[in-house]
């Protein structure tokens, strides 16, 4: 059984309780973590305030950058086995897997180095007087992490808040924690010093909940769902704590009569099956120019009808779905698409050898989906796209700013202009031109609006959220 990693430990939880893990693979039950509560998260948040106060807060930034880069060799070094859990816990495919692992690593890279090149400012001010604006950590980080990307997930958050200073207390998703406990021991032994990283896993409602609430918390980061980013929010609005949210989208890839549908294509069926269709910045919206739409719906039916589903080992496009609940959730979707009479335009296929028991979902594309359609404003998780005409500039622009979310978009054009015109007026936090960066792109700051989240992680504005100024007056004569 998994234990909890506090203050450099491999613990078990205080109550004793386990939650079971299963695989997505087979649906069978394969491991037992344990069932962190209040007083483990009141534990945490201990050892990671005397790790503040303490060791880990005395180092200098060129100390803390050398720490986090040797964490990211160490990961590197242990790559096969890291992507081996990683892909066992989530069902993903291996090579996915092992990007997934890589992209940990670079992150504790990139803002290794960043650590010591955050600067101060000096602001002229009156005579006498020299003011300068320091940036110091927050102090405790609580990070509430999903399913979906566990391993990017835990090196996109822990990275920067651990290089401006900060210590980490991270609650994992139930359905998928076996690399962050993992990572955490290989942290330390990279020179991570006790208490500087700590994770407690368990239930949202109830590990999650007591973390988000923790009076002795100085800024919670969070990647999930926007009704339980709703519920954090107010617990940490009790407070006065600070939140980076994350909460998914429903992002549009714009297709315009001039693109190019041979790079295109493959790029836009790409953004919407990688993992399974469990990426919040996930291409889930295709919207066409009226003109081509006939032939884009051709090509993608082509393209989409090749997708296969498959197991983990057999680089398939997609594996299953993380759990059972989710699976649930993503077929009932499709059924209700089918139901109210949603043309389909193609699906995927699945390998004739998949258990029986794992959660398996057929990739689907439904078109023309009318624009007040569930499917055309609702994010599914899963590998379903929906694809919507539309007639000209203005009109692509109302289509794709038009849902609750704010991500992520793409534009498919060869028109500079258009490009460019475009990229002013579509609403999120990135926009690709003839490309998709989705999940990629450590060095990108990358974020939402709206119902899509707050805050912006990635890049070196993350150092920014990780940390405060404060402005030093000194009057001198
Ligand atoms: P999903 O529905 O896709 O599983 P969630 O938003 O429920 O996504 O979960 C994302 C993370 O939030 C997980 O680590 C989960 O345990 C945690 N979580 C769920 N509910 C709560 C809650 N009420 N308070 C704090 N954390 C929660």
């Amino acid at each position: 059984m998994s234990k909890l990693f506090i203050d450099g430990e491999n613990v078990p939880a205080t109550g004793g309780g386990t939650i079971p893990v299963y695989s997505p693979v087979t649906g069978e039950a394969y491991a037992e973590i344990a069932r962190g509560q209040s007083q483990d998260v009141d534990a945490a948040v201990r050892a990671a305030r005397a790790a503040v106060n303490g060791d880990w807060g005395k180092k200098t930034a060129t100390e803390r950058g050398r720490v986090l880069v040797q964490i990211g060799s160490k990961v590197l070094e242990n790559i096969d086995e890291l992507a081996e859990i990683e892909a066992r816990d989530t069902g993903k495919p291996i090579a996915l897997a092992r990007k997934d692992i890589e992209a940990l690593a670079r992150y504790f890279e990139f803002y290794g180095g960043a650590a010591d090149k955050v600067h101060g400012e000096v602001i002229p001010y009156l005579a006498g007087y020299t003011v300068s604006v320091v940036r110091e950590p927050c102090g405790v980080v609580g990070h509430i992490i999903p399913w979906n990307y566990p391993a990017q997930m835990l090196g996109r958050t822990i990275a920067p808040a651990l290089a401006m200073g900060n210590a980490s207390v991270v609650k994992p998703a139930e359905d998928a924690c076996m690399t962050s406990l993992r990572f955490a021991e290989i942290a330390n032994e990279a020179g991570l010093p006790a208490g500087a990283l700590n994770i407690v896993t368990g239930y949202g409602k109830e590990a999650g909940a007591a973390l988000a609430e923790h009076p002795d918390i100085n800024l919670i980061t969070f990647t999930g769902s926007p009704g339980v980013g709703v519920a954090i929010q107010t617990a940490a609005a009790a407070n006065h704590v600070k939140c980076v949210l994350e909460l998914g989208g429903k992002c549009p890839q714009v297709v315009f009569e001039d693109a190019d549908l041979d790079k295109a294509i493959p790029v836009i069926v790409g953004a919407i099956i990688q993992n399974a269709g469990q990426t919040c910045s996930a291409g889930s919206r295709v919207l066409v120019q009226r003109t081509v739409f006939d032939q884009v719906v051709a090509r993608l039916a082509a393209r989409f009808s090749e997708v296969r589903v498959g197991l983990p080992e057999t680089s398939p496009d997609c594996g299953p779905i993380i759990t059972k609940a989710q699976f649930g959730r993503v077929n009932q979707f499709i059924a209700e698409c089918k139901q109210s009479g949603l043309p389909v335009i193609a699906e995927g296929f699945m390998d004739s050898d998949l258990p029986e028991d794992g959660y398996y979902v057929k990739p689907v594309v439904f078109g023309p989906v009318p624009r007040n359609h569930k499917l055309a404003l609702e994010e599914v998780f899963g590998p379903v796209l929906a694809v919507l005409p539309f007639d000209d500039e203005d009109d692509a622009v109302a289509l794709a700013n038009g849902t609750d979310y704010g991500l992520v978009a793409s534009i498919w054009s060869e028109n500079g202009g258009r490009q460019q015109r475009l990229a002013k007026r579509l609403e999120g936090g990135q926009v690709f031109i003839n490309c998709y960066g989705a999940g990629g792109g450590v060095e990108l700051p990358f974020g939402g609006i709206r119902k899509s989240g707050h805050g912006r992680e990635k890049g070196l504005l993350a150092l920014d959220e990780f940390s405060i100024t404060k402005t030093v007056v000194s009057h001198h004569g």
